[in-house]
């Protein structure tokens, strides 16, 4: 048995086969081609390559994973014969002119978003299908590995680092733990991995080597040890300590469905962080009051293009549908510094996080963020759904996004499309100026939710995506503290609610002392909601 130790970002323990993460880095380019005929060909040809390669995974698996659960790759043989899966690809070859590969992307890519935009969740769940199908084919036809994800069995999913697009497009249920080389405690990968209930492991260094593939292991995503090849007084001393966590889970199940209450009865919303509308489900399971940070950023990241204003209008409104009414706070988007998504054709800086990130974008690209208030603004019609802006450094700035804003809901108006006029529009608290200003903030805010991610780097002048200095990131610091004091009284003295949508929010060893600063709202991510509200009851 190998042990290895890096940090534990994500509890929760976890055991199985280490699989390294291929990245899909295929990036397919458009291709101009002159002999269309021939690309038909070709794609035909890889087609059945991938036929029989899905053949053979069928026969093999049937006896690993059950008759059933082969099945899967049966489907997927008979999606390649399908015509609603060739044509559109063969008719795009011809009409652009553009290599097979290209086709496969687009055209499977737009099949893949019509079927993940329907009602019935059986076909929405074949948007996966459609995509491990295309990956097959295009890998095929580039001579590249595919997403080690789309493998049968769940896996314990090893990588350099992971970034966090390539989070947000994991197959979760293949998943059983992440464990990366590099990687630091408030990247989004590691937030992400929490949200999603998934074990991790950053910080393991160059020990964690592709010699390691294939290889049985076990995890602990607490103490952030990693096993390999473990004996079996460790697989049970796991084991037992899994009982453990499962015991005192149901100890915590009394708070569940009960408000949160100091001990001496005032009320503190508990509500959690989510990413997509999958994370609803985590939410609820969670027993969250309400959302507090929606980061929609991720509704971009899982995709290859801009999302219009429709695919937007649904995800905002089903998150905002399966809440039932509870606040779904929807942060608008925050993507730059380390979430990038490469159609946004944002160019290289040197320092991304002072750079072109957050309102910074949506400022510059007004009918970028136009389009996503409008759909945040028809999704507002079915549910309660308030407005958040991330990064928020001037009053300027403030009033330049609540314009733009208005301009959305006065052309919704216009056009007679429902939505609540009365949406709330909050702001995150991430620059030590916000802070510094929030007296002048809170009288053009209706709330105020503190990002002790963002917070803590730039005041501490610690990057966060650097494992290197961890040892220099004190989230306890009195700077930051005194902050979330000063942020809350203002908040206060202008008649405003104040929260901690960051990671600091569920640090129950802090908890007292939020109480103390009369905080009124903490947004963490759902697995951390029961223990939060049981560590408040005792406050
Ligand atoms: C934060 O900065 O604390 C925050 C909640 O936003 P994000 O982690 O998405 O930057
Ligand atoms: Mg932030």
């Amino acid at each position: 048995m190998i042990t290895l130790q890096g940090k534990g970002v994500s509890r929760g323990i976890a055991a199985g086969r280490i699989v390294f993460f291929e990245r899909s880095n295929f990036v397919v380019e458009k291709k101009a081609v002159t002999d269309t005929a021939g690309e038909i060909e070709r794609f035909r040809a890889a087609s059945l390559t991938a036929a029989a390669q899905l053949d053979d995974l069928a026969s093999a698996m049937a006896d690993k994973v059950g008759k059933e659960n082969a099945l899967l790759f049966e489907i997927h043989r008979m999606m390649l014969s399908d015509t609603d899966f060739t044509d559109p690809i063969e008719k795009l070859i011809e009409s652009q002119r553009v290599c097979a590969e290209y086709a496969v992307t687009e055209a499977g890519g737009r099949l893949a978003q019509d079927f993940a935009e329907m009602d019935d969740d059986y076909m929405k769940e074949r948007a996966v299908d459609i995509r491990d199908v295309s990956h097959r084919v295009i890998a095929i036809l580039s001579g590249t590995q595919r997403d080690v994800t789309a493998g049968p069995e769940p896996v314990i999913l090893a990588s350099d680092d992971f970034t966090p697009s390539e989070t947000a497009q994991f197959d979760r249920s293949k998943v059983l733990a992440l464990v990366s080389q590099a990687g630091a405690e408030s990247s989004h990968t590691a937030i992400f991995a929490r949200t999603m209930g998934i074990p991790a492991i950053i910080g393991l260094g160059a020990s964690l080597s592709s010699g390691l593939a294939n290889k049985e292991a076990a995890l602990d995503g607490g103490t952030g040890t990693l096993y390999i090849e473990p004996d079996a007084a460790t697989l049970a001393g796991l084991e037992e300590k899994k009982q453990r966590l499962a015991e005192e889970n149901v100890l915590l199940e009394k708070f569940r469905g009960k408000p949160t209450l100091t001990k001496s009865g005032r009320k503190i919303k508990l509500y959690a962080n989510i990413g997509s509308v999958a994370d609803v489900e985590a939410a609820l399971a969670g027993d969250a009051e309400g959302i507090g940070l929606f980061r929609s950023e991720f509704v971009y990241l899982e995709r290859d293009d801009y999302p219009n204003e429709d695919i937007q209008y649904e995800s905002y409104r089903k998150v905002a549908e399966k809440m039932g009414g509870r606040q779904v706070i929807i942060r608008t988007l925050d993507i730059g510094a380390d979430k990038e998504a490469g159609y946004f054709g944002l160019p290289h800086e040197d320092n991304p996080a002072l750079g072109m990130r957050a309102i910074r974008i949506c400022l510059t690209r007004p009918e970028l963020f136009k389009t996503q208030l409008r759909a945040i603004y028809r999704a507002s019609a079915f549910g309660n759904v308030a407005i958040m802006f991330p990064m928020i450094s001037s009053v300027q700035e403030l009033q330049r996004a609540k314009r733009i804003a208005e301009e959305a809901r006065n052309e919704l108006a216009a056009a007679n499309i429902a939505f609540n006029d009365k949406t709330p529009i909050g702001i995150m608290i991430e620059t030590p100026a916000s802070v510094i200003i929030s007296d002048l903030l809170a009288k053009e805010a209706d709330f105020f939710s503190i990002g002790t991610n963002d917070l803590t780097q730039y005041t501490l002048a610690v990057d966060r995506q650097n494992a290197s200095i961890s040892e220099f990131v004190d989230t306890h610091h009195e700077a930051i503290l005194r902050m979330i004091r000063m942020t809350t009284e203002n908040a206060h003295k202008a008649g405003i609610w104040c929260g901690i949508c960051g990671m600091l929010g569920a640090d129950v060893s802090l908890t007292a002392a939020f109480m103390e600063m009369d905080l009124d709202e903490l947004s963490v991510e759902p697995s951390y909601i029961l223990q939060l509200r049981s560590r408040i009851a005792e406050t």
